[in-house]
C-alpha cells in the first residue's frame, strides 16, 4: 500500500455521488471532523448530480404514490421515503439551497444543477471529510469488527461502519459502469437482472422511416400483453432506431424489462373522438378538392399524420378525402399502436433497473441483512424510479436512513 488514511473511521462511504455526498455529510455533522473517508473514482463529486434534469437537476417530486418505485419488491423503498423524504427540503435550504417547483417536480430555485453539487461540496469540505478523489475501491472485507477498504491507488482505509453508495450501470463516463456493485456482491449479497431504464425505446423502424428529427405533444400508453401499465403525457421524438423524449423515458420504467411491450399513442390528446370526427367531416364538406395527405392538415404534424396513417391501413392517401372513414381516422390517430424492440444501452440510459436485492437489506435501516454495519443507499440496490425527480428523491432519503441509523 503507498498510503493510509490514519485510524479508525466511524464510516467509510464509498462513492461521493447523490446520496454518498449526503450521507457523508450527515454522518459527519453527527460524529464530527475527520470521522468520515469518502472515496470516489472520479476526479470531482457529484459528477452525475451536475448532470441530472438537463442540468437544472430535478432533485425530487412531491408525490407520495410508491406506483412511482420499481423493483422485485417494490414496497421495500415505502419506510424510508415515508420517514426521510420530509428532510431532503430542509437539508438543501440549511445549504442556502431554496426549492421551487413545477406540477410536481422540484428543482433548486436556481435551476442549476452545479449550484446543487457546489453545496453539497462545500458543506462537505468544511465539516472535515477526509476525501480520497480519483480512488476507484477495488478490495473490501471485514475483519472483526471492522472494514478494510483499499483503492487502486493503494489507498487503505479501516472503519467501524461501511455505507456503500456506487449507484448503477447507466453512463460509465460518470463512474457507474456497474463494478461497484461487486463491493456487496463480495460480502455475498445477490446482483439482480439489470436493464437500462428511463431510456429510449426502439420501435419497427419501418413504421418511421422519414419522421427522424419530428416531435409531438401526445398523450401514451405502455401496455403488455393487453394490460395498461402506465400512461403519461408530453413530447415525443422520432429516431432513426425508434422514440425518445420524456414520453418514452417514463414509459421506459414499464417497458424496458419486458420481452413483448408496446406504446399505444393517442397524437390528439386535446380532442375526443368525436371531436376529430366532426373536425374531418367537415373538412371532407367544405374542401373536397383536398386528397387523404391532408386530412389531418392543420390538427397535427402532416408528416406524421401521414405516416400514423398510412401504418393504420390507409393505403392510398391520394385518394379525395371524402373516401375516408372519418370514424376511423379518428380512432387511428388516438389509438396508434407501435410495438417496443427494446431500449437504448446502458450509456444513454439515466438509470438501472434491477440492481442488489433489497430482501437482503432491512428497510428500515438500509443494513445488510447478511454483514452487520454494511449500509446500502440509492441506485446500488434494485429499486428504480419513475423519471420526474423520484431517483433522486430515493438517492437523498436513503441517505438520510442511513446516517440516521449508524449509531
Ligand atoms: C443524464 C442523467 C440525468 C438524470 N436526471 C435525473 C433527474 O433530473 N432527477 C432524478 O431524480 N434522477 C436523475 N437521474 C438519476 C440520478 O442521477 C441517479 O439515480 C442518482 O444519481 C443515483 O445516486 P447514487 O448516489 O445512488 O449514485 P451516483 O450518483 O451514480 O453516484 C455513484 C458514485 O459512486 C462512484 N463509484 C462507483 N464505483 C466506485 C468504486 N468502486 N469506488 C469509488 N467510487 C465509485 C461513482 O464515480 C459515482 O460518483 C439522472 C441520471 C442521468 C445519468
Amino acid at each position: 500500500m503507498n498510503r493510509e488514511n490514519q485510524g479508525v473511521f466511524k464510516a467509510i462511504v464509498i462513492g461521493a455521488g447523490a446520496s454518498g455526498l449526503v450521507a457523508s455529510i450527515e454522518l459527519l455533522k453527527k460524529f464530527g471532523k475527520g470521522s468520515v473517508a469518502v472515496f470516489d473514482r472520479l476526479d470531482r463529486v457529484g459528477k452525475k448530480l451536475l448532470q441530472t434534469g438537463n442540468g437544472q437537476c430535478n432533485l425530487s417530486n412531491n408525490s407520495e404514490k410508491i406506483a412511482h418505485y420499481h423493483g422485485e419488491n417494490a414496497f421495500f423503498p415505502s419506510s424510508v421515503l415515508n420517514k426521510y423524504s420530509k428532510n431532503i427540503e430542509p437539508f438543501f435550504n440549511s445549504l442556502g439551497i431554496p426549492f421551487t417547483s413545477d406540477n410536481d417536480k422540484i428543482y433548486p430555485l436556481s435551476k442549476q444543477a452545479s449550484s446543487v453539487v457546489d453545496a453539497l461540496r462545500f458543506k462537505l469540505e468544511s465539516l472535515g471529510a477526509v476525501l480520497n478523489l480519483s480512488s476507484e475501491v477495488s478490495f473490501v472485507k471485514k475483519q472483526g469488527n471492522l472494514f478494510v477498504v483499499e483503492s487502486k491507488n493503494g489507498i487503505r482505509t479501516i472503519g467501524e461502519n461501511l455505507v456503500v453508495c456506487v449507484g448503477g450501470k447507466s453512463q460509465k463516463h460518470l463512474g457507474t459502469d456497474g463494478s461497484g456493485y461487486s463491493i456487496l456482491t463480495s460480502f455475498n449479497h445477490t446482483l439482480t437482472n439489470l436493464y437500462p431504464s428511463i431510456v429510449a425505446l426502439k420501435t419497427d423502424t419501418s413504421k418511421i422511416k422519414g419522421l427522424k428529427g419530428l416531435k409531438q405533444k401526445v398523450s401514451a400508453k405502455a401496455v403488455e400483453s393487453g394490460k395498461v401499465l402506465a400512461e403519461t403525457q408530453g413530447d415525443i421524438l422520432f429516431t432513426d432506431y425508434g422514440v425518445s423524449g420524456n414520453v418514452s423515458f417514463y414509459l421506459s420504467s414499464y417497458l424496458s424489462d419486458k420481452k413483448s411491450g408496446e406504446l399505444v399513442i393517442d397524437f390528439c390528446p386535446a380532442l375526443s373522438n368525436e371531436e376529430i370526427e366532426s373536425l374531418i367531416l367537415a373538412k371532407q364538406k367544405n374542401c373536397p378538392y383536398l386528397t387523404g395527405e391532408h386530412l389531418l392538415l392543420g390538427i397535427m404534424n402532416g408528416k406524421i399524420a401521414s405516416s400514423v396513417l398510412r401504418n393504420s391501413g390507409f393505403t392510398n392517401l391520394s385518394a379525395p378525402i371524402k373516401d375516408f372513414s372519418a370514424k376511423e381516422v379518428a380512432k387511428a390517430v388516438k389509438g396508434y399502436k407501435m410495438a417496443v424492440k427494446g431500449v437504448l444501452d446502458f450509456d444513454s440510459s439515466q438509470v438501472t433497473k434491477g440492481g442488489i436485492k433489497t430482501s437482503e437489506f432491512n428497510d428500515e435501516t438500509l443494513e445488510s441483512k447478511l454483514v452487520k454495519n454494511l449500509y446500502a443507499c440509492g441506485e446500488v440496490l434494485d429499486v428504480d424510479g419513475d423519471c420526474g425527480g423520484f431517483n433522486l428523491k430515493w438517492a437523498f432519503a436513503s441517505a438520510f436512513a442511513v446516517s440516521n441509523n449508524i449509531l
